[in-house]
């Protein structure tokens, strides 16, 4: 653990597989009421490491004769590296969980949370074709991905949260009044955690440092993330950022603008790529070929998310044509008057 600024400690959460489980980064607000935010994974494991470096703050607060008392947690939102670990840490801390309807109703039961990601969003926009190999595959998948989520995550569902609060409002944590505002986009969950007083931002997954927000169906929208963080920009006195991946950012509005230009970009790249392909017509799959001319499935597949979704905004923008044939969609550009 690390104080990254007076009474805030960063608690860091190792990963394992790379972009599969990324390291995460746990917050605690210390204090005489204080808070956690984020969860992290729910194994074993990763509650005991959080616990036992809550202890250690807890004994330098001691030392210094200053109150330490945590009595809640709060999530940023319900993706599995997130909020997997509230159940046992609840249990291990005897604190309170506290959380918005939205990531509630998420993460209520199994049925539920599988429905949140697993999706034929995916195929009903591209049209991939259900073939018997394809559904044997996709079974295959799920079965897995479902092994990693108790496995590897530690994914624990919790219907019994202690308080459910208002996703737009204020709360006081060690007597300073702290703002909680939707953020969605990259989750439609998505909530962030300011000080005005502080400038300090906790934008989870919203805003990372060196590396590009996840973003794909079916919970996403570039349009929500793209409006969630200009008006983060926009914050009164914003001036540090602590995110659930990766080191502080110190400078914040450089930062989101930097991710501004590169969705922007990205909306171009795509946009060229069908202009190019204005007599024919292109195909999702050779869209997401031409963006990452590298033969590999993993970066194709991590990929596919924010290009469908890109080109769902630009079709709404009615800046493309979709031709739909029985066998393919295709994209079009949309003719200049
Ligand atoms: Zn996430």
């Amino acid at each position: 653990m690390k104080e990254v600024y007076p009474d805030i400690f960063l608690i860091k959460e190792k990963g394992i597989f790379g972009a599969i489980k990324p390291p995460e980064n746990i917050y605690i607000l210390a204090g005489s009421d204080g808070i956690i935010f984020d969860a992290g994974y729910g194994t074993k494991k990763a509650v005991r490491h959080l616990t036992k470096e809550i202890k250690r703050i807890e004994q330098l607060y001691n030392e210094k004769n200053k109150e330490f008392k945590l009595t809640r947690i709060l999530v940023s939102h319900c993706h599995p590296d997130h909020f997997s670990g509230l159940k046992r840490i609840r249990k291990a801390l005897g604190i309170k969980v506290f959380l918005t309807q939205k990531s509630a109703d998420i993460i209520k039961n199994k049925k539920s949370f599988i429905k949140s990601f697993e999706t034929d969003a995916y195929k009903d926009y591209l049209r991939i074709r259900k073939t018997i190999s394809r559904r044997i595959i996709n079974g295959l998948r799920n079965v897995g991905s479902r092994l990693f989520y108790y496995r590897i995550y530690g994914v624990s569902y919790i219907d019994d949260p202690e308080e459910i609060i208002d996703s737009n409002s204020e709360i006081i944590i060690n007597g300073e009044i702290w703002q909680i505002f939707p953020s969605p986009g990259h989750a439609i969950d998505h909530i962030s955690l300011y000080n005005k007083e502080k400038g300090i931002l906790f934008s989870g997954d919203n805003i990372l440092r060196s590396i590009t927000t996840w973003l794909g169906p079916p919970n996403c929208d570039v349009k929500d993330y793209i409006n969630s963080i200009e008006s983060i920009r926009e914050l009164p006195n914003l001036k540090l950022i602590f995110a659930a991946h990766g080191s502080p950012i110190e400078n914040p509005k450089e930062r989101i603008t930097d991710i501004l230009l590169h969705r922007e970009e990205r909306e171009k790249q795509v946009l060229e790529i069908i202009n190019d392909n204005s007599d024919n017509g292109i195909a999702p799959k050779d869209i997401i070929k031409a963006i990452y001319p590298q033969n590999s499935r993993f970066l194709h597949q991590v990929a596919r998310g924010w290009i469908v979704l890109t080109l769902k905004m630009l079709e709404e923008k009615h800046l493309l044509r979709r031709q739909d044939t029985k066998k393919k969609i295709l994209f079009f550009p949309v003719k200049m008057k």
